[in-house]
């Protein structure tokens, strides 16, 4: 059998640089997917860092798993020595071939290793993301996890901790499969049947790749794209050339898992096999689906130890919608205890604090009651008071109050002696008691 590989990576149509790197060593039969985050060109950094590492603990005989973490120590150290670049972190999903039909796929992070056999698309990687987490404990559907706001949160990342869990998933290559490693920016722009379809319709790697990204782009290309493809081939077929080939007959054994602890298998019960969507739930009532259960359980225990504070350090940056939200909360409550208005307590004209009807649950106070009633204003003056007249402040609610006992006063004067009263004006009220004119 022989591998024939394709890479691509695009910047998409959204984001001004590219923090996905791919990784394709034909001769270290090492193949991956970084996809980078962190400010001001972090994230580009720290997937170059995690590829290179990778590549060099690989060169130096690693198996997978220990030249990840090696990956992790050089991001997480390049982070902490420099200022710029604290925070930075990123995912890592890496393919490294054994001997003849072994490979395996190391993951951390949201981007995806896919096995493509016989036409069915199974995803081999579990999502260290927030909204695959809230998936597989059915809060949300798998459609829903594609528009949620908060599918780029990941929860686990190379570079946060200095210490960090590898999930590997071993797998026996059958001649014809394909296998794809992609970044999110894949993933979350087409759904796993579009993956699928592009697939089975092109044969050939480097064009299914381009064809992958391509149709990422024209979902519109929000993040960054990076698929690698990997056709296993039968040792005599033909290849285009230019493309990378792997012979596997001279594989030297580079993968030795050692930490069986993090070796992860395919499960058909939590992995669907269907080419039209993945991760459909398991059935409530089976064995199988109370096994995946307990073990998608067990590794959420284990997933909260091992992310530990690099989960809430990857969270940092929701502190500015937080604080975008804190300084709105807070500018509705200064409106809300720094506006007046006058208005009817019952018979008596009252200034309130607050807003009348009250303010996403600030609700107005009595700052003072008045001697004025509602018997001694007119009709239209009631209307007014009823829905609450405002200030901007207690003093220009205070004059207010002053010019309506004065008109009221006067009123009544006028009314007893019948002379010639003034209608005072009373901004924003309708119009006074009409005057009355001595004969
Ligand atoms: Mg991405």
């Amino acid at each position: 059998m022989k591998l024939v590989v394709g890479a691509t990576t695009d910047v998409g149509r959204v984001r001004d640089g590219n923090e996905d790197r791919f990784l394709v060593e034909v001769g270290l039969r090492l193949f991956a997917v970084a996809d980078g985050m962190g400010g001001h060109r972090a994230g580009e950094v720290a997937s170059t860092t995690a590829v290179e590492a990778l590549r060099t603990a690989i060169a130096q005989g690693c198996s997978l798993d220990a030249a990840i973490l090696e990956a992790n120590r050089s991001v997480f150290e390049k982070a902490a020595s420099d200022e710029a670049l604290s925070g930075m972190g990123t995912t890592l999903t890496a393919i490294a071939v054994g001997s003849e039909h072994a490979v395996v796929v190391g993951h951390v992070g949201d981007s995806r290793a896919y096995l493509m056999r016989e036409g069915e698309l199974t995803q081999i990687t579990e999502d260290h993301s927030l909204v695959e987490e809230m998936v597989r404990e059915g809060r949300i559907t798998p459609d829903q996890a594609l528009v949620h706001p908060q599918r780029s949160i990941i929860t686990r990342a190379l570079g946060i901790d200095a210490e960090i869990a590898v999930d590997l998933y071993p797998v026996e290559l059958q001649a014809r499969d394909r296998l794809l490693i992609c970044s999110d920016g894949l993933t979350t722009m087409i759904r796993p049947a579009d993956i699928a379809r592009i697939l089975r319709q092109q044969p050939d790697p480097q064009r299914a790749a381009d064809a992958l990204a391509d149709a990422a782009n024209a979902a519109g290309g929000e993040d960054n794209v990076t698929a690698v493809v990997i056709a296993a081939l039968p040792a005599d077929a033909d290849a285009d050339a230019g493309l990378a080939v792997v012979d596997t007959a001279i594989a030297p054994t580079i993968v030795a898992v050692t930490d069986t602890t993090a070796l992860r298998r395919l499960d058909p019960s939590r992995v669907t096999i269907d080419p039209v969507q993945t991760r459909a739930p398991a059935p409530p009532d089976s064995a199988a689906s109370a096994a995946a259960a307990a073990q998608s359980q067990a590794l959420r225990r284990g997933r909260v130890r091992s992310a530990g504070t690099g989960t809430f350090r990857l969270l940092w940056w929701l502190v500015p919608i937080f604080l975008i939200i804190g300084v709105g909360i807070g500018a509705i409550w200064w409106h809300a205890r720094n506006s007046y208005y006058v208005g009817l307590d019952h018979q008596t004209v009252t200034i309130y604090r607050g807003v009348s009807g009250g303010l996403l649950g600030w609700n107005p106070t009595v700052a003072r009651h008045t001697s004025v009633r509602a018997s001694d204003l007119t009709a239209g003056q009631v209307t007014d008071l009823r829905d609450g007249h405002p200030f901007s402040s207690q003093s220009s609610a205070e004059a207010f109050i002053q010019r309506l006992q004065l008109q009221t006063s006067t009123t009544s004067t006028s009314t007893s002696s019948t002379s010639t009263t003034t209608t005072l004006p009373l901004g924003g009220l309708s119009p006074s008691t009409s005057t009355t004119r001595a004969p």
